[in-house]
């Protein structure tokens, strides 16, 4: 990220055309919604998906207190540590309920959450959840473990 993209959020919206979706990406890039698709990374409307009010209902929560944490930490004052301790704790609110997302998600279309990852720390070789080796045949980011849902 560079520090133009933080004044123009907006300007990255762009709403995903690919002509199939096959995997569904829970990750929060300072925008209102948080569903994106894993090969353009673009958004992707929860209609198309035919999510039910509940479903979009739970988003919506997760997606508000995942990106309260990391908007704290990227002000990095005060609360930068803590924000930081939080949104790498795998038993945390909002990593346990994005995993909930994710399977529930699941049963529609693969989908996997995005997993915090502070750039000046060492690249993980495994997976924050289970401690299984990260699989690393991905085309963009550091790695995935399906059954933990987990992108990172
Ligand atoms: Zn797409
Ligand atoms: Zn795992």
């Amino acid at each position: 990220m560079t520090t133009y993209d933080k004044l123009r959020p907006w300007a990255a919206i762009e709403a995903c055309q690919c002509e199939r979706l096959t995997e569904i990406l829970l990750v929060d890039l300072l925008t209102d919604n948080p569903i994106h698709c894993a090969s353009c990374r673009r958004e992707v409307d929860p209609e198309r998906l035919q999510l039910t009010d509940n479903e979009v209902e739970s988003i919506v929560r997760w997606h508000s207190a995942a990106s309260a944490l990391y908007r704290l930490w990227l002000d990095s004052g005060e609360y930068e540590d803590y924000a930081k301790q939080k949104l790498l704790d795998p038993g945390g609110q909002i990593n346990r309920q994005a995993r909930e997302l994710a399977i529930a998600m699941s049963i529609r279309l693969p989908t996997r959450f995005w997993y915090f990852h502070d750039a000046d720390d060492a690249d993980p070789t495994h997976c924050p959840v289970c401690g299984e080796q990260l699989d690393t045949t991905v085309d963009w980011g550091i790695g995935i473990c399906r059954p933990c849902h987990v992108r990172i």
